[in-house]
């Protein structure tokens, strides 16, 4: 690569990224691509790469920041792939059941404290784990547990209509999706007071275009991205504010039901391939 290529400092040597993985996979599903160039079991080695003795990811090989939310990108490439052979998911599930804390939600490593963004990351990993021999579907979380989870969930969402993500904290747009998609997927989506949600995203809005993490705060795209995707989840399933209605998101990958599916047809290996 000459120094006066067009792609700046990107280099055929750089290091491959799990979260980068995930989202370009995400990305190519929206495009609709084919995924015949897909090195499927340079992906498989990559992964395993990843994980550590702990069970934890690291974003990069053998290095980089481990915790639950490089878990959760390992956990959605594998089931994207429907090949879960380059993980230990034995190991991943004792890491995830490590980080759950007192209050019922997830710390981003073990021994943190719960945080919304954390907890999605956890119940969704576990949501998308395969049967193991140690742990059957369903068994890494037991009714007590989850009780305890959806309560700190539902707890979260304050007078504001919107979800804080961690106790005693303000609300936050961002947290409204990650509180609200981690109900729906335990099955409590209806415990969210939804009117009140859709009228704190609202107000998020700003005049100029865009929502920001709070009323009268700037927009991004991250909160703009997640406060629609927790509307496609909660009132599509609840709600009857139709001026809200959104296409259908799968909560499990992040991406619309029509998304997944056409990952779920053409990510995986064909028979007879690799
Ligand atoms: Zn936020």
């Amino acid at each position: 690569m000459t120094p006066e290529d067009t792609t700046g400092d990107a280099s055929e040597y750089d290091l491959p990224h799990l979260v980068m993985t995930y989202t370009a996979l995400n990305s190519l599903s929206i495009l609709r691509d084919d995924f015949s160039k897909l090195d499927r079991r340079g992906i498989l080695r990559f992964l395993s790469a990843c994980q550590r003795k702990d069970g934890s990811f690291s974003a990069l090989p053998n290095g980089g920041e481990s915790d639950l939310r490089m878990l959760y990108c390992a956990f959605v490439i594998s089931s994207m792939l429907n090949d879960w052979t380059g993980i230990d998911v034995d190991r991943a599930i004792d890491y995830i059941r490590q980080c759950y804390s007192y209050e019922g939600g997830y710390g981003q490593t073990p021994g943190g404290e719960a945080l919304g963004g954390t907890t999605y990351c956890a119940v969704a990993a576990l949501h998308l784990a395969p049967d193991t021999q140690r742990f059957p579907r369903g068994s890494w979380l037991t009714p007590e547990e989850r009780e305890r989870t959806i309560r700190w969930l539902v707890q979260n969402q304050t007078h504001s209509g919107g979800f804080s993500g961690r106790t005693n904290k303000l609300a936050d747009a961002c947290y409204c999706f990650w509180c609200g998609a981690t109900l729906s997927i335990l099955g409590a989506g209806d415990l969210v007071d939804e009117r009140a949600l859709v009228a704190f995203l609202t107000d998020c809005q700003f005049k100029f275009g865009g929502i920001s993490k709070a009323p009268g705060e700037r927009p991004d795209p991250y909160h703009t991205y997640l406060s629609l995707a927790v509307l496609s989840i909660i009132t599509t399933s609840h709600g009857d504010d139709e001026s809200w209605k959104l296409p259908q998101l799968d909560a499990l990958w992040n991406a619309t039901e029509s998304t997944a599916a056409w990952a779920r047809e053409h990510i995986p290996a064909k028979q007879g391939s690799c």
